[in-house]
């Protein structure tokens, strides 16, 4: 288990911007150490552990790109169309015999370039005489429709990256290298509670003064999307000790505890009480919205985040600080979020020096430009509004209105996690 210290999320100002959360995560939370070797195909999504440096060149020999005719550049014609006697055929797969100067060799895709050959003309550009011979035109240029050995990526480059989160066409990379196994963190087990009287569990019975817990599994979806393995530890009832023994329960197993409501400094919020009765706990308040304070604390050296409990600001603030501490422990290589431009169909206002989310949904208008049209209510306790939308628009601190027209930066709730 990775060994935080107890002031790792010591924070001394009253409010703190995206950024500062971020940099603070970034730079203070130390990744696990363990790591597994997985075969290929378990690999998507999980942190590369090391470098790793191409054993061989991309493609691996220099082979024709196209269906057709293999020439010696020395042989092309200049001026005009000129005939050439075919012999031979390279087929993909196998090594052609060398090529005999002035002739032409039949080659298909992916096959070697027979020795004494450099430039392929595609079938469509040729015909075939009365001789059998191939009739090729005049212009070509040497090298031509070759694929050269390493043009791709050279042998001994390094090509992935330590920390790099594995998609499919890295996966294919390595897999193109020959590798079958690849090197990568284990996965973070992370331990995930809901707090509040208020919530029953799906599938149990309801009073009529709760409602079903969503969070939960909203939390726990996002959590798998990053690799992670989770604990579904249930719901905590609204009491101090009771809370404090099942998060001190849980610690020494868990890289990442996680909980959601109860984080407001109300009464009937007992998780930072709960905690402090156990470890240490900040309250970082956010100069963003939709969000409240999130509480981050230490229990044995384990990570603690405690989100707040509305749906939507439970869901923006663990963008922001549930998905970089992850990223963090995990030793991924922290990728920011890259906010596209689109043109906003709404007017909007906001306060200066706080970051603002609106949830949106995209379409495209008549001249062809995408347009974020905003959702029509904005309480964060609105599942809806994140299941009937595409994703958020980011406005920075700096600025205090969106007009309409104006160029906004969108970010795809697939962009988040
Ligand atoms: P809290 O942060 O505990 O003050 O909760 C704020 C609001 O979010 C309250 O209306 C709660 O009922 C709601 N809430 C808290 N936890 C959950 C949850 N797990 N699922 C859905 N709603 C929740
Ligand atoms: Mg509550």
């Amino acid at each position: 288990m990775a060994q935080l210290s107890d002031d790792c999320f010591a924070f001394g100002g009253p409010m703190m911007s995206v950024d500062e959360a971020v940099g603070i995560i970034t730079s203070r939370v130390e990744a696990v150490k363990e790591t597994e070797n997985l075969a290929l195909d378990e690999a998507d999504g999980r942190v590369l552990a090391g470098d790793i440096a191409a054993p061989l060149p991309l493609p691996p020999f220099t082979n024709s790109a196209v269906d057709g005719f293999a020439v010696n550049a020395s042989d092309l014609p200049r001026d005009r169309a000129d005939a050439f006697p075919v012999t031979g055929r390279a087929p993909a797969g196998a090594m052609a015999p060398a090529a005999t100067r002035g002739h032409a060799v039949r080659i298909f895709t992916g096959a070697p370039m027979p020795e004494g050959t450099d430039t392929v003309f595609m079938q469509e550009d040729v015909r075939i005489d009365d001789a059998g011979r191939v009739v090729c035109p005049a212009g070509l240029k040497p090298g031509a429709n070759v694929r050269r050995a390493g043009e791709d990526i050279p042998k001994g480059h390094i090509a992935l990256k330590a920390g790099q989160r594995l998609r499919p066409q890295d996966v294919a990379l390595a897999a193109a290298f020959g590798l079958t196994k690849l090197k990568v963190v284990r996965r973070l087990r992370v331990a995930v509670f809901s707090t509040g009287d208020e919530l029953a569990p799906p599938g149990s019975a309801r009073t009529a003064a709760q409602l079903f817990d969503s969070n939960r599994f909203m939390l726990i979806a996002m959590l798998k999307r990053l690799s992670c393995e989770v604990s579904d530890l249930g719901i905590l009832r609204d009491a101090r000790a009771p809370l404090a023994d099942a998060l001190k329960g849980v610690a020494a197993s868990h890289d990442l505890i996680l909980t959601t409501g109860g984080v407001s400094t109300g009464e009937e919020d007992h998780v930072k009480a709960g905690v402090e009765s156990i470890g240490t706990l900040v309250l970082w308040r956010m100069a963003i919205k939709p969000g409240r304070p999130v509480a981050m604390g230490i229990i044995g050296g384990t990570p603690f985040v405690g989100l707040p409990g509305n749906p939507v600001a439970s869901f923006v603030t663990f963008v922001h600080v549930v998905r970089p501490t992850v990223l963090a422990l995990s030793g991924a290589v922290a990728t920011p979020l890259i906010p596209m431009p689109v043109r906003a169909a709404f007017g909007y206002k906001k306060k200066s020096g706080r970051r603002e989310y609106v949830r949106v949904t995209l379409r495209s208008a008549r001249d062809g430009a995408l347009e974020a049209i905003k959702f029509p209510r904005e309480g964060a306790g609105l599942l809806s509004s994140l299941v009937d939308t595409d994703g958020l628009v980011e406005l920075p601190e700096t600025i205090t209105r969106v007009d309409p027209g104006d160029s906004i930066g969108f970010l795809s709730y697939a962009s988040l996690i």
